[in-house]
C-alpha cells in the first residue's frame, strides 16, 4: 500500500494483510511503476508520423527529413507536439530528453506536465551555426527549460566545431546520436552510403583521422561529461568497454529499437548491454521514425531482457541520466515521482504481453 499526500509526495509504503476498512482506498491490479522516462526524443518531428517509408536504409532517412521541412504548417507542427506531450503524459511519462533545432517545441514544453531536459544539437559540416544554437540557449534558459548543448553525431561535425561543444568546460549533459547505421562506421574507412553522399553533397571531413566512432569521442570528450550515447545499433562489446572504462558512471546508453527497426530493421544487441554493467535507459526517437512515442511499446520490443531490468532501464537509469534521480525513478518515500499502472501484464511469467498497456494514476 503507497500513502501519498495531497501534493502527490510518497508518505508511506508498506505491505498489509487487510485492507477492509481503510479509507480512501484504491485498489488496482497490475504492476505499478514510477512516472516511466523517455530519454531520446524530438517532439519538434511530432508532425512527421508516416512521412518517412519504413526501412529505406539511414541516408535516405536523413535525406527525407529534410526534404519534409517546410511543407507543414506551424499549427500542423504545434498540434501534432500538443498531442504527443499530452499522450506521452496519460500512458505515464514524466521525464523527457529532447532533441532541438529550434525554438518551435518550447512553448510545449514550457505548459507541460511532463519535465523536460532540451538539449539543443548542433549539426552541420558545411554551414554551422554555433551562434545560433548559444541563443536558443538562452532563450531556453530564460524560459526555465534545463538545457544543454549537444552534438548531432560523430559523423555530421568537422572537428573545430564538434571539439568546441564537448570540450566546453561546463557540465551539462551530451546527447551523441552513436553507431546508428553502418555507413556511419564505414565512413571513417572512406567508404559506405553515407560517404558516398558527402561526396555528392561536395561535404568535406576531416575526422576521418580517428580509426572509429569510439576512437574519436574518447579523444575528445574529457571523462568528466555526462554522455548520453543513442540507438549504439552496430556496437560491439569492445567498444561498450572501451566506453565504459573512459566514462565510468557518466555514461549511459539510450536504446530506441522501435526507431531502428523503422530505419534500418536492425535491434541494438540487447544482450551486450545486459551483460556490460553499464547504465542503460530507452527512447522511442520521433515520430518520423516510428509509429507512437510509447515506451510500453519499446518494452515489448527487447522480451529477452528480464521484466525487472526492462522497468529500471525504463524509470531509474533513464532518471539518473537525465540528472533528476533525487525525484523520479524510484517509489520511495519522499519522491514526487508519480505512479503509473501497467495492464494486461502476464504476471505468472512476469512478460509484458501484447495487449499490455500504460496509465498514469498520479
Ligand atoms: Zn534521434
Amino acid at each position: 500500500m503507497i500513502t501519498l499526500s495531497e501534493s502527490g509526495v510518497i508518505e508511506d509504503i508498506e505491505q498489509c494483510n487487510s485492507l477492509d476498512n481503510i479509507q480512501g482506498l484504491e485498489f488496482y491490479s497490475g504492476i505499478l511503476t514510477p512516472s516511466m522516462v523517455n530519454a531520446h526524443t524530438h517532439l519538434e518531428l511530432s508532425h512527421l508520423g508516416g512521412v518517412v517509408p519504413q526501412q529505406c536504409g539511414f541516408s535516405k532517412f536523413a535525406q527525407s527529413i529534410s526534404a519534409s521541412r517546410g511543407i507543414f504548417s506551424e499549427q500542423q507542427t504545434l498540434n501534432a507536439m500538443a498531442f504527443y506531450d499530452a499522450k506521452m503524459w496519460s500512458e505515464g511519462i514524466g521525464v523527457v530528453g529532447d532533441i532541438s533545432n529550434g525554438l518551435s517545441s518550447f512553448a510545449t514544453k514550457q505548459c507541460s506536465k511532463i519535465k523536460y531536459h532540451t538539449f539543443l544539437e548542433l549539426f552541420g559540416l558545411k554551414n554551422c551555426d554555433r551562434s545560433r544554437l548559444d541563443n536558443l540557449c538562452e532563450v531556453a534558459t530564460d524560459l526555465s527549460l534545463s538545457n544543454s548543448l549537444t552534438v548531432h553525431s560523430t559523423y555530421s561535425l568537422n572537428c573545430i566545431d564538434f571539439d568546441a561543444v564537448v570540450q566546453n568546460e561546463c557540465d551539462g549533459i551530451l546527447s551523441i546520436h552513436f553507431m546508428e547505421s553502418e555507413g556511419e562506421l564505414k565512413l571513417y574507412d572512406g567508404r559506405g552510403e553515407l560517404h558516398s553522399w558527402y561526396l555528392e553533397c561536395g561535404m568535406q571531413i576531416d575526422f576521418d583521422k580517428y580509426s572509429s566512432p569510439v576512437d574519436r569521442v574518447i579523444s575528445t570528450i574529457p571523462s568528466s561529461r555526462r554522455v548520453l550515447f543513442i540507438h549504439n545499433t552496430m556496437i560491439t562489446e569492445s567498444d561498450i568497454m572501451s566506453l565504459k572504462v573512459h566514462f565510468g558512471d557518466n555514461l549511459t546508453f539510450v536504446l530506441c529499437p522501435r526507431s531502428n527497426v523503422h530505419i534500418t530493421g536492425h535491434k541494438p544487441p540487447f544482450e551486450l548491454f545486459l551483460d556490460s554493467g553499464c547504465r542503460i535507459a530507452l527512447g522511442t526517437d520521433s515520430m518520423a521514425s516510428n509509429s507512437s512515442l510509447s515506451l510500453i511499446e519499446e518494452l515489448k520490443l527487447i522480451e529477452s531482457v528480464p521484466l525487472a531490468t526492462q522497468l529500471k532501464w525504463a524509470t531509474e537509469y533513464g532518471a539518473e541520466a537525465l540528472g533528476v534521480g533525487a525525484r523520479y525513478g524510484r517509489i520511495e518515500v519522499g519522491k514526487r515521482c508519480g505512479l503509473v499502472l501497467l495492464e494486461g501484464v502476464d504476471l505468472r511469467a512476469m512478460k509484458l504481453t501484447s495487449n499490455t498497456t500504460s496509465r498514469r494514476i498520479i
